[in-house]
């Protein structure tokens, strides 16, 4: 397989690590959530494909999970809306009988400086980025708890994985409001986990650098636009979708199980602050 960015590709996760599990990925039409929906459907997971606009584009990821021989199907729902995601996590149950994955990966971006970025900008972010992740976490604990271990289908009771960015860490202009959704995402993810590591529920996050998909296009597709980009990035390629499916798909396993209420940065080292390899 050849990457977008030249040379051998990222190799997709094929082992059944997820084997009778049931998974839902939360804006799972596109990019990163498309991947890493198709990920877990390849290592065993029946997936539900959420979406909130796009159904068609929806309806290709459950197609592609049903060809590995599990169970998939899309859902259309807001995760900033409460009623629609007690709604989602209710009708999977009902569908699969349970949730073992919920992978927190829907968001978006508003960009703009600070005394232009309007009120609703700001809503808008924090909303699905942030709140979103607390609803969908809040909506699949329920059901962990009300479930408990089951042994034969994993070591603990539930697994949430919430996806993050680098901007948890690095500070980012001309977008407060994202850089401020992805450091709530952190302490959301951390006092989670140490609310529910005595239930058994782990609780971890993925922070992406520069992911290849629709949310940073201006950012890579241009090869000057690159070039500017791949200085950031200590390892000098950008990210593709499925390093971040595949590394969703181990931490979702009991491979890592005792992995809890932690961050993996996948970001070709971004976070080494590269602007120090030749200056400070
Ligand atoms: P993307 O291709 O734009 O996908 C974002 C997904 O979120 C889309 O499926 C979108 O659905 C969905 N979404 C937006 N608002 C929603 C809502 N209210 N309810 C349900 N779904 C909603 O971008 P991506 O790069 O894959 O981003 C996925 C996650 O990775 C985001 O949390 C993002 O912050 C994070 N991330 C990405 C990068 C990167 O470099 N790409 C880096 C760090 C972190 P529609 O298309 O239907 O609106």
């Amino acid at each position: 397989m050849e990457s977008s960015s030249g040379g051998p590709g990222v190799q997709p996760i094929a082992f059944p690590l997820l084997k009778g599990q049931k998974a839902l990925v939360t804006g799972a039409n596109s990019g990163i959530g498309r991947a890493t929906a198709v990920a877990l459907g390849r290592v065993g997971a029946d997936v539900v494909v959420n979406y909130v606009s796009g159904r068609d584009a929806a309806e290709e990821v459950v197609r592609e999970i049903e060809g590995f021989g599990v169970r998939a199907y899309a859902h259309e729902a807001d995760v900033s809306q409460e009623d629609q995601v007690v709604d989602m996590v209710a009708a999977m149950v009902k569908e699969f009988g349970t949730i073992d994955v919920m992978v927190a990966n829907a968001g978006l971006q508003r960009d703009a400086p600070v005394t232009d970025m309007t009120l609703d900008q700001w809503h808008k972010v924090l909303d699905v980025n942030l709140t979103g992740q607390f609803l969908c976490a809040r909506e699949a604990t329920k059901e962990f708890l009300r479930r408990g271990v089951v042994p034969e289908v994993s070591r603990s009771a539930g697994k949430i994985i919430c996806m993050s960015s680098v901007h948890q860490l690095i500070p980012w202009a001309g977008h407060v409001n994202y850089a401020s959704s992805k450091g709530g995402v952190l302490m959301l993810m951390a006092t989670l986990s140490q609310e529910l590591a005595p239930f058994r529920i782990r609780v971890n996050a993925v922070a992406p650098g520069a992911i290849r998909t629709p949310i940073n296009r201006s950012a890579w597709d241009t090869p000057e636009a690159e070039a500017d980009l791949l200085r950031l990035i200590p390892y000098r390629r950008v990210g593709d979708p499925d390093d971040i499916a595949n590394t969703v798909a181990v931490l979702a396993s009991d491979l890592l199980d005792y992995v809890v209420g932690t961050t993996i940065y996948v970001d070709g080292g971004m976070t080494l602050f590269p602007g120090f390899a030749t200056g400070g």
